[in-house]
């Protein structure tokens, strides 16, 4: 069993951190401690059984790994096609067959599920035609049962808003859109290499209305290289005069993947974007939005994007196509491999294209559920927690809560409260050892690589 003493094991989780772009590094299992699953198929359909056994309830994630172009903030995998000519439609025509492959394959396990959420992300969603997005509609219900109530995500660049997308979208069941605005600033976007349309944003979001989309989220970043305090909240300011139903403030991460960082860009300093972030939240909360979680606030509690709400409960995601990544609640979590011409080869070879996974149980749902609570809201309902979970948080985590006790935490109105963001104790605490265990051994092959 590794002892990492306080300072290693900060410096563990930095490094971890590092070797992370799905937002894993900081949820459970940590990404970095995931396992090499090329080619275990038949484990990934088995722990799906089991989980859909025990869950009965499933979301779809179907991740589109096409851009126009590349922005210098953004730390995806995303492939540059250009917004229209015959490399943009080979790579949807491409696409559209090696996604239907793929969904092919997880089919007869999910046969008796209903999808509660579809959640169509990227990339760049929106650049399909109105004739490949009806045809990738067709596709997923061709595979899957999609019932009437299921909730329809789709992610929308703003300078893609056409009547003819919009009457597509409807057609095809979507019935909440996300802007990607990311900033209004011209400065900004133009030194972060993002072609977006001024004013589009106001635009998309008035037409989505009218076409009866009224569930519209709109993503901001705040900390953008060349994003001073006064852009972020001029932008901000801009997009709560719309009135959107839920707005998402997220942060820019420098990952070693961003065009920015490639080129020797840092990112600013955390704690000053951090304390902007938490003005912007000042100022929605002001406005009249609730807190939907760590990272958005809505109209009403109900305004969101029901697949990335509340990640602490009974939920299960299969996500489809390059690097979607899959939640099989107590059971399992699989990336796919995420590059295009990657997973077109994986895919292409009738095999699911998943590189990275790991087995989980239901103690590690538990310790997903406490670590998400504790950072999210700095505390854990207990009769929530013994819904979801079947189980008493006193009795699983006595000896962890103990050592939150010392530093400070107590039990209080049905729940456990933190003093204060114990980000790095609540990690040291609730890591088992075999995590730790296999994410020093991925540090380790990921310096020698
Ligand atoms: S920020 Fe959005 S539009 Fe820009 S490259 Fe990333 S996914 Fe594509």
């Amino acid at each position: 069993m590794p002892e990492l003493n306080e300072a290693a094991f900060d410096a563990f989780l930095a490094a971890l951190r590092r070797l992370d772009y799905t937002g894993y590094a900081e949820q459970y299992p940590p990404f970095g401690s995931w396992e090499d699953f090329t080619g275990r198929q038949a484990d990934i359909l088995a722990a799906w059984r089991k989980s859909l056994a025990r869950v009965r309830e499933a979301g779809l994630f179907v991740n589109i790994p096409f851009c126009r172009s590349r922005c210098r903030f953004c730390f995806l995998p995303v492939t540059p096609i250009g917004s229209s000519g015959p490399k943009r439609e080979r790579s949807f025509a491409q696409y559209l067959e090696a996604l239907d492959g793929e969904a092919a394959v997880f089919s007869p396990v999910f046969k008796k599920i209903g999808m509660s959420t579809l959640y169509i992300g990227g990339g760049t969603p929106s650049l399909m035609t109105p004739a490949e997005t009806e045809k990738f509609f067709a596709l997923l219900r061709g595979r899957f049962n999609i019932p009437p109530g299921c909730q329809v995500v789709l992610e929308l660049h703003p300078d893609d808003v056409t009547e003819e997308k919009l009457s597509a979208y409807r057609a095809c069941g979507v019935n909440r859109v996300c802007i990607g605005a990311q900033s209004l600033d011209e400065g900004v976007l133009t030194k972060n290499a993002r072609r977006q349309g001024l004013g589009r944003v106001a635009a998309a979001h008035a037409a989505l209305k009218a076409h009866g989309i009224s569930g519209v989220n709109i993503d901001l970043i705040c900390g953008l290289p060349g994003q001073g305090k006064a852009s972020f909240l001029k932008d901000l300011r801009a997009v709560m005069e719309l009135r959107p139903d839920q707005v998402h403030l997220n942060t820019f991460i420098n990952t070693p993947y961003t065009l920015h960082a490639l080129t020797g860009g840092r990112a600013g300093d955390e704690r000053a974007v951090e304390a902007l972030r938490s003005e912007g939240f000042r100022l929605l909360a002001k406005a009249g939005y609730h807190k939907i979680d760590s990272d958005s606030m809505g109209l009403t509690t109900g305004s969101c994007n029901r697949q990335t709400a509340d990640l602490s409960g009974r939920r299960s995601v299969l996500g489809l196509g390059p690097g979607a990544v899959s939640r099989a609640f107590g059971a399992a979590r699989c990336l796919n491999r995420t590059d295009w011409e990657g997973y077109r080869e994986l895919a292409a070879k009738g095999g699911l294209p998943v590189v990275k996974g790991v087995l989980c149980g239901p103690r590690d749902e538990m310790i997903y559920s406490a670590i998400t609570r504790l950072t999210d809201d700095l505390s854990v309902n207990l009769a929530e927690f013994r819904r979801t979970h079947g189980r008493s948080f006193r009795e699983v985590f006595a000896a962890e809560a103990a050592a939150l006790g010392r530093a400070g935490a107590r039990f209080s109105e049905g729940g456990l409260k933190l003093p204060r963001n114990l980000w790095g104790l609540v990690r040291r605490v609730f890591y088992r050892p075999e995590v730790i265990a296999r994410g020093l051994a991925n540090l380790r092959s990921a310096r020698k690589g």
